[in-house]
């Protein structure tokens, strides 16, 4: 043991962040954060080293480990699900089965298009074959 105060240790840190920005509501959401740290002792110069990475759950529940494979919900707007927790309706957004997925005779539907008349339903289903 020595009776000299001890040298404070110099730490530098590099942060790297993913973000999943929706471009309709032009919010940004950190998705994935990796630091990195590097600890030099200046008494030994003795170095030491830690990463971390800091992943996010999705909502349904799923571990974002490749951020590319994430979704939106464009009718709610809610984020990140996994691409299993989304559908797409005949309309063409995205819509999160928790939510915004209803199933009537014309089959899974986006809220949107299942709050519109039985006669346009109809016409956008026999359309849609066209
Ligand atoms: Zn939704
Ligand atoms: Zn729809």
């Amino acid at each position: 043991m020595s009776d000299l105060p001890s040298i404070p240790s110099i730490q530098t840190q590099d942060v790297r962040r993913t973000v999943l920005v929706n471009p309709n509501r032009q919010t940004g959401l950190t998705i994935a954060t990796a630091t990195e740290t590097v600890i030099v002792d200046p008494a030994t110069g003795s170095r030491s080293f830690v990463a971390t990475n800091h992943l996010t759950v999705t909502i349904d529940g799923t571990v974002a480990v490749d951020p590319t494979s994430l979704c939106a919900c464009e009718v709610c707007g809610q984020a990140p699900f996994s691409s299993e927790a989304v559908m797409r309706c005949t309309c063409g957004r995205v819509a999160c089965k928790l939510t915004c997925l209803v199933t009537d005779e014309y089959g899974p539907l986006c809220r949107v298009c299942a709050a519109k008349p039985w006669w346009r339903k109809a016409w956008d289903w026999i359309t849609d074959f066209s």
